[in-house]
């Protein structure tokens, strides 16, 4: 058996239990030699940590070095400079098998020959567990992961999410002390993708696993994770739980790769009106989708004339797209002195009823959802 093999069955797998310091990376530097025998850093010195029971997702674009990063931890990967510890303990010299880890993959690799429950058994079996034992850790683990009953199917019968699960279930039976997933939902269509990313989160919540979750993308890092790393060329830009990076991302680069679409310098007089809004200092404000409303025009309502208890700046934008998207409108405004920000809507009808492609439209602020980077 290889040694990925090896680690995604978990057969290396310890209780957490007594775990205190967890994964601690510290200036870690992970070589490629190119064919021109140049050599390039794909983790440039980078220092991360993961605490005990912890879930960290580590979120970048493709290329920033996540995969690199995740298959040093694991031991498939030499480290030309730093540490790697679990606990205090250096993990360097240590096989990859003997170091407690799971792997978990976009592909989850199952046994083909081997049914669904011999599958999830296997790391289990290594550890020569007594058969009862395995068979209810085997029913435990199935039901976990939302395939109770699954034991006796052959895996070529399942869908692509299924197939997830039992990789889930697998990785997770001989309890490692540390589980990687390597875009482990990648290969999955959006909606599936989306409610596994939250089966994911309740499973390694339910078992306690502390886990490093490598994502391009930033839906799938807040839905999964308790904390945020955000990687680009080798080197982490920003860690914090997922509320903290959104609302406060440190750097545009960081804010752009979450989603942020339009960025407005304070000293513009957009932007002061803008940063009065928000009450904060700064010198760069972040819009992102939702971040502006449309004026639905004068209102005809009788009663107390709507609320405008927060002066908010009236923005003028033409519109570039309008779409239905899962339940809402999504209007694309090209907004003076702010550029292209997606307004949602909630959509009233069975037809489109959104302002055609050309059509100007006064637009305010939802100071909540705008951001100050840096601030
Ligand atoms: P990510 O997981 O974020 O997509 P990777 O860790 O796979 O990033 O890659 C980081 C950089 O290292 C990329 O520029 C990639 O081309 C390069 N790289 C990855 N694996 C190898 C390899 N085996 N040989 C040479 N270069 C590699």
């Amino acid at each position: 058996m290889k040694d990925d093999d090896a680690a995604q069955a978990g057969t290396g797998g310890q209780a957490g239990a007594g775990s205190r310091r967890g994964l601690e990376v510290r200036d870690v530097v992970v070589l490629y030699r190119d064919d021109d025998g140049t050599t390039k850093a794909a983790v440039d010195g980078l220092d991360l940590d993961v605490a005990p029971g912890e879930v960290l997702a580590l979120l970048g674009p493709s290329g920033s070095g996540k995969s690199s990063l995740l298959r040093a931890v694991a031991g498939l990967e030499p480290v030309a400079a730093g540490s790697i510890t679990w606990d205090g303990t250096d993990l360097a010299g240590v096989p990859v098998h003997q170091r407690g880890i799971g792997l978990m993959f976009q592909d989850g690799q199952l046994f083909p020959h081997r049914d669904v429950a011999a599958n999830v058994a296997f790391g289990l079996q290594m550890q020569r567990v007594p058969r009862a034992e395995l068979a209810r850790r085997v029913a435990e683990l199935l039901r976990l992961v939302g395939l109770a009953g699954f034991g006796d199917r052959d895996v070529a019968s399942l869908s692509g999410g299924e197939r997830q699960r039992v990789a889930l279930a697998r990785s997770l039976a001989p309890r490692p002390r540390l589980l990687l997933l390597d875009e482990p939902l990648s290969a999955l269509d959006r909606a599936l993708r989306e409610r596994l990313a939250d089966d994911v989160r309740a499973a390694l919540r339910a078992t306690g696993t502390t886990a490093l979750f490598v994502t391009h993308d930033h839906d799938e890092a807040f839905a999964v994770a308790d904390r945020i790393a955000v990687m680009d060329l080798g080197r982490l830009l920003q860690v914090d739980p997922p509320a903290r990076l959104w609302h406060r991302p440190t750097s545009q680069r960081v804010a752009e790769f979450l989603g942020y679409e339009a960025f407005v310098p304070a000293a513009s007089p957009t932007g002061r009106a803008l940063l009065d809004l928000v009450g904060k200092q700064g010198e760069l404000l972040a819009l992102g989708p939702g971040s502006l409303t449309r004026d639905q025009g004068p209102t005809t309502a009788p009663g107390p004339a709507r609320s405008t208890a927060v002066p908010s700046p009236a923005l003028t934008g033409t519109v570039v797209t309008a779409g239905f998207r899962r339940g809402v409108v999504e209007l694309v405004v090209d907004v003076d002195g702010v550029g292209r920000v997606t307004l949602v809507e909630p959509s009233a009808g069975t037809h489109l009823d959104a302002p055609a492609p050309g059509t100007v439209v006064t637009l305010h602020a939802r100071p909540e959802a705008i951001a100050v980077v840096g601030g």
